[in-house]
């Protein structure tokens, strides 16, 4: 979609000259045309996704197995520079995870943030995203892939930035990542036609009433909801609070289209 973006605004550059090309650029940002016109599979007017940061074997022991008892398919963003996954146990884990159609998101090598402000004492000197530059995260979010090709197969994936933050020391870095995934979480839709929650301690019912109030609005299309742990690890919901979120999604898949991060952006490009 930038790229046919792109192709109209020469072709208008050449039509109109610079100045009115520059206005509709501003105007036009990527899908935004099309956003109205989305319906998706089943007739469901909202695609809602489930994500998972962090490679947590909790969510290894309760996540996936919910997932799997209903059917639902979720976005795993997984750390190849974790503890979680320098055991053969785990890797051999996350690789059954990907056959049975979950998505092995990327989410960097070692999960740089900014080391800046109030509680970021555990960012690392070496993970501090003030120490990198642009070229530096396309060059890690590339080593992502190859790793988690090992384990899937997959050639293209969606990404999550760690902490949701994309400001290195030396400018943002998402246009010299854009390229190398199929998609940045958040990052496909403008707001409201896409909205996601960060949930963490929080009640099923809670969550639920996320999803419905944000389905309410008629111009949302992507509702997403991230996890951290599941019943345990940190930044946990409980797996009864899942749970309850999961076989709610599954009873009304005649209103929401429940599928990776990954299927929901491959599905608006088509469109
Ligand atoms: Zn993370």
């Amino acid at each position: 979609m930038i790229e046919i973006n792109n192709l109209y605004a020469n072709h208008l550059k050449l039509k109109f000259g610079c100045f009115f090309t520059g206005l509709i650029l501003v105007l036009m940002t990527p899908f935004q045309v099309s956003a109205d016109t989305i319906t998706y599979p089943n007739g469901a007017h909202v695609a809602v996704h489930l994500s998972y940061d962090d490679a947590l074997s909790s969510q290894l022991d309760h996540a996936v197995p919910t997932l799997d008892q209903y059917n639902i398919k979720g976005s795993f963003y997984l750390l190849p520079g974790s503890a979680t996954l320098n055991n053969e146990q785990q890797v051999e884990a996350w690789k059954k995870v990907a056959q049975n159609g979950h998505e092995l998101g990327n989410h960097t090598v070692f999960h740089p943030c900014s080391s800046k402000g109030p509680n970021r004492g555990w960012v690392k000197p070496y993970a501090s995203l003030e120490q990198r530059t642009p070229e530096w995260m396309a060059a890690e979010v590339k080593m992502a892939n190859t790793f988690l090709f090992l384990l899937d197969g997959q050639k293209s994936r969606t990404l999550t930035p760690p902490c949701f933050e994309t400001m290195t020391g030396s400018g943002d870095y998402l246009s010299a990542v854009r390229p190398l995934v199929a998609g940045v979480y958040g990052h496909t839709l403008p707001k409201p036609e896409e909205v996601f929650w960060s949930a963490h301690n929080v009640s099923g019912q809670q969550l639920i009433n996320y999803i419905k109030r944000s389905a309410a609005n008629p111009q949302t299309k992507i509702i997403g909801i991230k996890f951290h742990g599941v019943g345990g690890d940190y930044l946990s919901t409980s797996n009864k609070a899942h749970k309850k979120l999961v076989r709610y999604l599954a009873k009304h898949h005649d209103q929401y289209w429940v599928t990776t991060y990954k299927n929901i952006v491959d599905y608006i490009k088509q469109q």
